[in-house]
């Protein structure tokens, strides 16, 4: 590692460290409690990394990192939209518009508690959470743990500002690509914040080492640094020639993803040279044509569903499934071990 690349590593970790810090400000300490991002992650993951932390590694360190500056980006773009930036002391007493960033909140009778990336406050007085994300490429669909923390989020909040209304959106941002999208329409349902409250108490259990906690296997556990013993890959034994075809494939992934890097700057310069419309051959006998598809728009389903449920129901048509293929390879050991 160069030395600027391990100096640059070094202050993410101390950010880090004062980052986590300021998270430790609920009223329970938090191996009595259980967070919403906590309830919908691995147990397993979360109650080894509270007797047995392990130091993040630098890739995940500069992936949090990346998060945090789409915060920033983020409560600018509301400033310059005109809502005025508040503590999370003030926000309850002031009128809108406005907003705060990292709003403590917890239940008022059950050990589950959450920390909320934007709140905002309307004219109106209602209430509008957004859970920020940050992704390589925007998923169709929000992701199932996603869609968990928000509700929970939501249902905390519907519990300690009764009577307002209170709606939430999940923003996914790839910053690399310059695309965002909001997945929204999200309210508040107490059915399933008594799920989750039952979920919570079920993670203090396993934290507390009286039960053993359950896992979530999935993509993230090429990241985790619990892999090794974990019971939900012990069992899934490989056959040697799958392994093969394993290999096969991530190394020819490996390589059209190089090619594609190679491709893209001279695509951007051919279409600036070709222009919007173009049909001709070059010399040697290729054929080149460059078309411009128009903006379009798309129908917003969910809202279509909930506000028009019969021309929803007369206008889809079924979808077929599919099956998604992910192969990624390990990252090496964590970083370091904590004393
Ligand atoms: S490897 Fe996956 S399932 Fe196992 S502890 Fe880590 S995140 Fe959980």
């Amino acid at each position: 590692m160069s030395r600027l690349v391990s100096f640059n590593t070094q202050a993410l970790l101390m950010l880090e460290r004062s980052n986590t810090k300021c998270l430790d400000d609920f009223s329970r300490p938090r191996s009595e409690m259980a967070t919403a991002s906590e309830i919908c992650g691995c147990h397993r993951k979360v109650t080894l990394q509270v007797t047995l932390p392990a130091l993040p590694s630098a890739r995940e360190l500069r992936q949090k990192r990346r998060g945090h500056i789409f915060e920033i980006d983020q409560a600018e773009r509301f400033q310059v939209m005109g809502f005025t930036e508040v503590t999370p002391k003030e926000f309850p007493t002031t009128t809108g518009p406005c907003f705060t960033r990292q709003l403590v909140i917890e239940h008022p009778d059950q050990p589950i508690g959450s920390h909320l990336d934007f709140v905002v406050k309307h004219k109106d007085g209602s209430i509008h959470i957004i859970e920020c994300k940050t992704t390589d490429g925007i998923p169709v669909e929000p992701y199932g743990n996603w869609v968990d923390q928000i509700h929970i989020q939501l249902g905390l909040l519907a519990v300690n500002f009764t009577g307002i209304e209170i709606r939430g959106s999940i923003i996914a941002s790839d910053l690399s690509a310059g695309e965002e999208e909001e997945y929204n329409s999200f309210s508040p349902d107490m059915t399933l914040l008594d799920y989750y409250v039952e979920r919570g108490k079920e993670l203090i259990e396993a934290k507390a080492g009286r039960t053993t906690p359950t896992t979530m296997p999935g993509i993230l556990c090429g990241f985790c640094s619990y892999r090794a013993g974990c019971p939900a890959h012990r069992d899934r034994v490989i056959p040697n020639e799958i392994t093969e075809r394993v290999t096969e494939y991530e190394i020819l992934d490996h390589r059209k993803k190089d090619l594609e890097k190679s491709l893209d700057p001279i695509k951007k310069e051919l279409i600036a040279f070709f222009g919007k419309r173009f049909q001709g051959v070059t010399e040697d006998g290729i054929a080149v044509a460059t078309t411009t598809i128009a903006p379009g728009e798309t129908v917003d389903s969910a809202t279509l569903k909930a506000d028009f449920p019969d021309v929803f129901k007369n206008c889809s048509r079924p979808k077929a499934g599919y099956t998604k293929l992910e192969i990624r390879k390990l990252p090496p050991a964590p970083l370091a071990k904590a004393a």
